[in-house]
């Protein structure tokens, strides 16, 4: 079996709905505009890398969907959304605060951990790198409105850098924020993560995968009404049993056997 932090923070946020996704294979539709420009967005940065046009990358990648039925957020569109991309990419070399040596072997980083005999943990990092000269975990990450750097120290309580530091033993963790807005920013969050919190993450990803493998998938979203998880939640269709917005929102693929791959969705 192969665990993945996607699947684990999946759990976590709801056991119901990691038994539709990992499972009962329900996934979300590649719809969301978003997430289909982060991942032109990360080509791009990809042959900024490697000395290639990462412009004109970018402008490729993106025009693959010019057509497609994608759902934006308020007041984008496919050209805003280029013209942003493009004006980050070109912030992003204007600072060269971050610096990959080896592109071929410091991007897209497949890590693998061995926890039991059959079972293992896959990660893919974004990167590792260094960040204003500091060697470092980095991870990428595209949204339209800035992350929250307050109360100080924030950053140190991401799972998903928790995660990451767990599997490589690396300390200094870095995530570069592209923030998609009228005058677009580029956000270089970083953080340390000790080793106890190292720890306790390993005791979060056994006691997960026990109570997975002990078939507990009750619902709760974790959070109380009236910022319900469940409205903004994929599988919402599925709980409430409404065959419009499951048909909507989702479709459904052979189970568990790419489990991980999501892990290139956060
Ligand atoms: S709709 Fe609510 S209860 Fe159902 S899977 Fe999503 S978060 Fe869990």
């Amino acid at each position: 079996m192969v665990y993945s932090y996607s699947q684990i923070n999946q759990y976590l946020s709801c056991p119901r709905s990691y038994r539709q996704r990992y499972i009962e294979g329900w996934r979300e539709k590649d719809t969301r505009a978003n997430l289909v420009f982060g991942r032109a967005f990360e080509t791009a940065l990809a042959a900024y890398f490697r000395g290639e046009d990462c412009g004109q990358r970018l402008h490729d990648e993106w025009a693959q969907f010019r057509g497609s039925e994608l759902e934006y957020g308020r007041g984008d569109t496919w050209d805003i959304v280029l013209t942003q991309g493009v004006q980050l990419l070109e912030r992003f070399c204007q600072d060269s605060r971050v610096h990959i040596a080896n592109p071929e072997s410091q991007l897209q980083l497949r890590i693998r951990r061995q926890l039991s005999p059959g079972k293992e943990f896959v990660s893919y990092l974004d990167a590792i790198g260094e960040l204003d000269g500091i060697s470092s975990i980095i991870e990428w990450k595209t949204t339209s409105a800035r992350y929250s750097e307050e109360p100080l120290g924030l950053l140190a309580l991401d799972p998903q850098l928790l995660c990451y530091s767990w599997m490589t033993g690396v300390a200094e963790v870095a995530m570069v924020v592209f923030v998609r807005k009228r005058f677009p920013e580029i956000q270089y969050l970083k953080t340390t993560i000790s080793n106890q919190q190292r720890e306790q993450y390993g005791h979060l990803v056994d006691d997960t995968i026990t109570q997975i493998e002990s078939g507990r998938f009750l619902p709760h979203s974790g959070i109380r009404f009236p910022n319900n998880g469940c409205t903004t939640c994929p599988f919402i269709g599925l709980c409430l049993c409404k065959e419009e917005l499951v048909a909507a929102s989702l479709i459904q693929t052979r189970g568990n056997e790419l489990d991980w791959i999501d892990q290139l969705d956060c």
